[in-house]
């Protein structure tokens, strides 16, 4: 457990910084691999219509993926284009050897399948870590790439936590994406996990035994301070815009409300500023990683080069 002091503000874990400095890790990295190896590794994105806030998520992933010296590859197809369309393009891409990672903004439109394009990426470059192929791996004990969100979770749950061993854990959500690919994590880290969903009874009495809270439903503020455990750690993994009441302007806030939280936690990631930033560097960091693993390349090697 991080704190026990219920007096005292919870750490506030900065997401941002920690983020800032993956990408800083990520960037040597990669000059580093084009120093030794002369290859530069390549991240393809593929949007499928124009939803504002895909269109927002693509344009800083391709901001960022040039800043860290990566090649980007942007594909914006129209809303209208075919299933059959779209994995011609991704076999396309599967087969291009300065494209290392594949990323299809999800959420795509009803016409189209997503789990067939997923399952048509190469698993090798599947950086999104969404391939039965690679969750399977997740599931198993293996070494897949593994799905940026929830590795950014435990990144920031590591900064703030010394030892995960034994603590409780409990996820509320249980998404492919997001809540069971988290689950799994922790359980690798030797958490003992509770995975609570919409259907899960009395959910505020299950999260007051967490050591770890996460919240991962897109339910604005439904974490109350009083469902917190003295001192648990807390990930916020909602995103959900709304309206300030004081002044009316549009905001992001969490699934947790975090004033209250504050107060009772050991420590919390913001909404914004908490994992939303880790997510764009845990793609950046997958990108390096599905490239090495492609040039039979060791990024510990990279890293002292
Ligand atoms: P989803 O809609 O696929 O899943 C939501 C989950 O929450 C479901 O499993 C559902 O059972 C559970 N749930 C919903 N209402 C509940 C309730 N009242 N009580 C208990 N459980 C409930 O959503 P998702 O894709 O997993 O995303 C969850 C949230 O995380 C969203 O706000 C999304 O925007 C955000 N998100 C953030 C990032 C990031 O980078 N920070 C990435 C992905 C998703």
């Amino acid at each position: 457990m991080v704190a026990t002091n219920m007096t005292q503000q919870a750490e506030r874990i900065d997401g941002k910084a920690r983020a800032a400095d993956l990408r800083a890790t990520v960037a040597d990295q990669v000059a580093a691999l084009g120093t030794a190896h002369a290859i530069t590794p390549g991240l393809a994105v593929v949007l499928v219509g124009a939803d504002p806030a895909s269109q927002t998520y693509v344009r800083s992933k391709r901001k960022l993926t040039r800043a860290i010296g990566m090649e980007s590859f942007e594909h914006n197809l129209a809303a209208s284009v075919s299933q059959a369309e779209l994995l011609a393009l991704i076999r396309t891409l599967n087969d291009d050897e300065r494209v290392n990672g594949i990323l299809v903004q999800l959420p795509l439109p009803d016409h189209i399948a997503s789990q067939a394009v997923l399952e048509t990426i190469r698993p090798d470059k599947d950086v999104d870590g969404f391939h039965v192929r690679n969750t399977g791996a997740l599931w198993t004990g293996g070494d897949p790439l593994v799905p940026c969100t929830p590795l950014g979770c435990m990144m920031l749950l590591q900064s703030a936590v010394a030892s995960l061993d034994g603590l409780h854990a409990v996820i509320i959500g249980r998404s492919n994406i997001v809540g069971k690919p988290i689950a799994n994590l922790l359980l690798r880290a030797d958490c003992t996990v509770t995975l609570a969903h919409s259907h899960t009874r009395d959910l505020p009495a299950l999260c007051r035994q967490a050591d770890i809270l996460v919240a991962a439903t897109g339910r604005p503020q439904m974490v109350r301070g009083d469902w917190i455990k003295p001192g648990a750690a807390i990930i916020d993994v909602g995103i959900n815009r709304s309206e300030d009441p004081a002044t009316g302007k549009r905001r992001l806030i969490g699934d947790v409300a975090f004033d209250e939280a504050c107060q009772v936690a050991g420590a919390i990631t913001p909404v914004p500023g908490g994992v939303g930033p880790m997510t764009i560097a845990c793609l950046l960091h997958n990108t390096l990683v599905a490239t090495c693993r492609q040039h039979n390349i060791s990024i510990d090697a990279l890293e002292s080069a």
